[in-house]
């Protein structure tokens, strides 16, 4: 039994309606009869129903996130459109997700990224911090200094915030692609990527998730990547029995 605690996070993006939540309470029960806190699970809705999630599930055993928030440092005000942390926070979401692809596909370059993670922070909301290379940069085997250059570019003048966040690395010609690293590929990167938070940050233990298409179908060689933390888990995590059966091939 890995003694460490193992984060599976689905992020459902623009998915899902009010009478899809119920479902999760299948994986529930199968969280609380594992009855150990080294499993973190959280759900990642649409903005549309996260108070929802937040009031089925009370952050209890299954943890509620945000998959995004607005940029300006108002905690309310006038943005036509954005959601502040403190909103979210207020709904009851502990945690957000902070720099997905799809987001940065839709503008968030590094100078939006840093106030958002700076606003999640101020608010006390743990962040979860997607980075990963373009295929193209994976082909030219530049995706180390890619990922390098994503974290530095946002958390250079912030150093000390990179230690409380956590990190998914989600190679985008990864999601919702049905394609996933080989081990020996993601093993080296794992590794690079811990020493260099290690020594560059000084974060002790990082935090490192992995992320694209992950299913039931890959997680036995997924469990077994070096220094992994857990998943962030995009179209798998919209059925509760798809959710489970990962769990059930990691705790195998
Ligand atoms: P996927 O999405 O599991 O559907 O590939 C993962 C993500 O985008 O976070």
């Amino acid at each position: 039994m890995n003694l460490k605690k193992i984060y599976f996070i689905g992020n459902w993006k623009m998915n899902g309606s009010a009478k899809d939540i119920k479902q999760i309470h299948a994986v529930k029960k199968y969280v609380s009869k594992k009855q150990n806190n080294k499993i973190e699970v959280v759900f990642c809705p649409p903005v549309t129903l996260l108070l929802s999630f937040c009031h089925e599930f009370k952050n209890k055993i299954i943890k509620i996130g945000a998959q995004d928030c607005s940029d300006t440092d108002l905690d309310y005000g006038a943005a036509t459109g954005s959601i502040s942390c403190k909103q979210i926070k207020d709904l009851g979401s502990k945690y957000i997700i902070i720099g997905h692809s799809e987001r940065r596909a839709n503008g968030d370059d590094d100078k939006v990224l840093s106030s958002k993670i700076l606003n999640a922070y101020r608010n006390n909301l743990k962040i979860i911090f997607c980075i990963g290379e373009s295929l193209n940069e994976f082909k030219k085997n530049i995706a180390f200094k890619k990922i390098k250059s994503q974290i530095n570019n946002v958390f250079s003048k912030n150093r000390k915030i990179l230690s409380k966040v956590i990190i998914a690395y989600e190679p985008v010609w990864s999601i919702g692609t049905g394609m996933v690293p080989k081990l020996e590929y993601l093993n080296k990167i794992f590794l690079k990527l811990h020493s260099f938070l290690k020594s560059s940050y000084k974060y002790e233990s990082p935090l490192i998730l992995y992320g694209g298409s992950v299913s039931k179908n890959n997680m036995n060689e997924l469990k077994n990547v070096t220094k992994c933390s857990g998943f962030l888990i995009g179209g798998a995590s919209l059925k509760s029995k798809n959710f489970i059966d990962i769990l059930k091939k990691y705790y195998n």
